[in-house]
């Protein structure tokens, strides 16, 4: 962890739980892709949804590479919030809450994809039949509030993107200091990002590579990682 540049983070990658991701993501998969790229920290942050996480916890834990529990839940006005916890049983807690507030819809696998669930061995075990990638009725407030309750933060996805962002669908980030970090894509900028934004400048930024493929784990800003340097890992430090 004490490299030159500070330990390298991937904190957004979807597992086949999602169903807008590939098949070939498994929990398996993905840590080791992250550990042949060399990062130090994932998030596997499937959509409303924890299922893949406690597998994922314990193949994390013999490859020696650090899995933040995490979940991107979708908010009643549609923005995409990077929830993160520092246990499994706190992330546990919320999956409980996103539960109750999931549209109950049952998924069209034609139409949406597959949503796996793994086993230690990294086999496909069952399917979640409920669609999970839909809003949720929870408002982004009662997320923020709910999820910092458990001792968890909130960083809000995408921020750049048009949709599904807090900027694209709200127009503002709060700034009660709930929120202390936010995430640009992979292909964003950031000076460039700041430069039309500049009143977003006193916030942490993380860059994820909202994983869908294997190749693309640890793809963060044409880099190897986001690497997270004191700024950001006294933000992070109550999940880290
Ligand atoms: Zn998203
Ligand atoms: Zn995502």
């Amino acid at each position: 962890m004490n490299r030159e540049n500070g330990p390298r983070c991937d904190l957004h990658i979807h597992s086949c739980l999602s169903p807008c991701a590939d098949l070939l993501m498994t929990p398996g998969n993905i840590i080791r892709q992250a550990v042949n790229q060399g990062l130090d920290y994932i998030a596997i942050t499937d959509h409303n949804s924890a299922g893949n996480i406690e597998v994922a916890i314990e193949l994390a834990r013999k490859s020696g590479l650090k899995l933040i529990p995490a979940m991107e839940v979708e908010t009643r006005e549609e923005v995409h919030l990077l929830c993160y916890f520092s246990c499994l049983d706190a992330l546990l807690a919320w999956e409980d809450v996103v539960c109750q507030h999931l549209p109950d819809l049952e998924n069209d696998e034609e139409l949406f994809g597959y949503q796996l669930l793994t086993d230690l061995s990294d086999d496909y075990i069952a399917k979640e039949s409920r669609l999970l990638a839909l809003a949720t009725s929870l408002s982004l407030s009662e997320t923020l509030e709910q999820v910092t309750n458990l001792g968890g933060i909130v960083i809000p996805a995408h921020v750049d993107r048009p949709v599904n962002s807090v900027l694209g669908q709200l127009g503002f980030v709060p700034s009660d200091g709930r929120i202390q970090a936010i995430e640009i894509s992979r292909n964003a900028k950031l000076a460039g990002f700041l430069r039309t934004h500049p009143q977003l400048s006193h916030f942490g930024y993380v860059q994820g590579s909202d994983s869908h493929y294997l190749q693309e784990i640890g793809c963060c800003g044409g880099e190897k990682g986001f690497a997270v340097d004191a700024g950001l890992r006294r933000i992070l430090s109550a999940v880290l």
